[in-house]
This record gives structure tokens, sequence and C-alpha cells, in this order.
């Protein structure tokens, strides 16, 4: 008897454990919303275009799922998921020939499978630091006739993507 209550509670503490590595938080930004200007999608991810004046052709590939960590994601679909970065960060260099490409994953703050694909140049705002760090000049701004055009010639780039 008192087995099949140490058993019974190790079977709750593992399905306990599995909830919580996969349970969704209340509020997901990424599962809420796009995340920015839809340039491609599929079923599994999707690519946007992030709404930052400062760094035209920053995009984002989101998995569509509520999915914590790449290594959560079986092997097909993480390959799935590197090509559509891989085919965006070809895309942007294409069409933007920047001076350098900031890949990154991160989620500290939304922990829902996301790469963020950043062109980068020399006078940019934050460069050489993370875009995300601390800011160098006032850097550059695109306007939204420029912004418009880069949304077609980006998705004319990743039309060929299945
Ligand atoms: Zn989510």
């Amino acid at each position: 008897m008192r087995r099949q209550n140490e058993r019974a509670t190790d079977d709750i503490s593992q399905r306990t454990l599995i909830a919580a590595s996969t349970a969704k938080p209340a509020v997901c930004d990424l599962c809420s919303h796009d995340g920015g200007k839809i340039i491609w999608r599929d079923d599994r991810c999707r690519v946007v275009l992030v709404a930052d004046a400062g760094y035209a052709g920053f995009c984002r590939v989101i998995w569509q799922a509520h999915i914590k960590e790449m290594t959560d994601l079986g092997e097909a679909d993480r390959q799935h998921c590197m090509r559509v970065v891989l085919a965006v960060e070809c895309a942007i260099r294409s069409v933007l020939n920047p001076h350098k490409i900031n890949l990154a994953s991160l989620g500290n703050m939304t922990p829902h499978v996301h790469w963020h694909i950043i062109p980068r140049d020399v006078d940019d705002a934050h460069f050489p630091n993370p875009v995300w760090g601390e800011k160098m000049r006032p850097g550059h701004t695109t306007t939204t006739e420029a912004g418009c055009a880069l949304v077609e010639r980006l998705k004319a780039a990743l039309a060929q993507l299945r």
C-alpha cells in the first residue's frame, strides 16, 4: 500500500513537471499578437518585419505554437525553423547588403521560440553593440515609403521558400 502511494506521488510529480515545461503563460505577446508585419508564413512559423525605423529590414522568425526552447521541437521542426531563419538572412543580405547580420534567440522576456535577424551597419545607432545595448549615436531612420518598398522586396526574396 505504501509503495503504491509513493508511486502515485511520483506520477503526480512527473505530470506537474511536464505541465510546467509546456505551460503557456497567462499572457504571451507572440501567441496573442503577430509580432510585426507578416511577410511570409506557413503552418509552422511566420516571418515578420519589426516596426523599428532605426533598423529597416529587422525581421523575426516566430514559431506558431507556444514552444519555449528550440530543443522542445522535434528534429524536423528544428531544421525547418533554422532553414527559414537562414532564408530570411539571405533575403535581407540580397535586398539590403548590410555590413553584418546579427542572429539572436533570447526569449527572456517572451519565452516563445523566436529568432531575431537584424541587419547591422557601422553607423547604426548601437553598432558595434547589440541593438539592445548602449546607444552609440543617433543612427538613421527609414521613411514609410522606403519601408513599404522594402517589405515588397523581402516578400519577393522569400517567395521561393517552402
Ligand atoms: Zn506564446
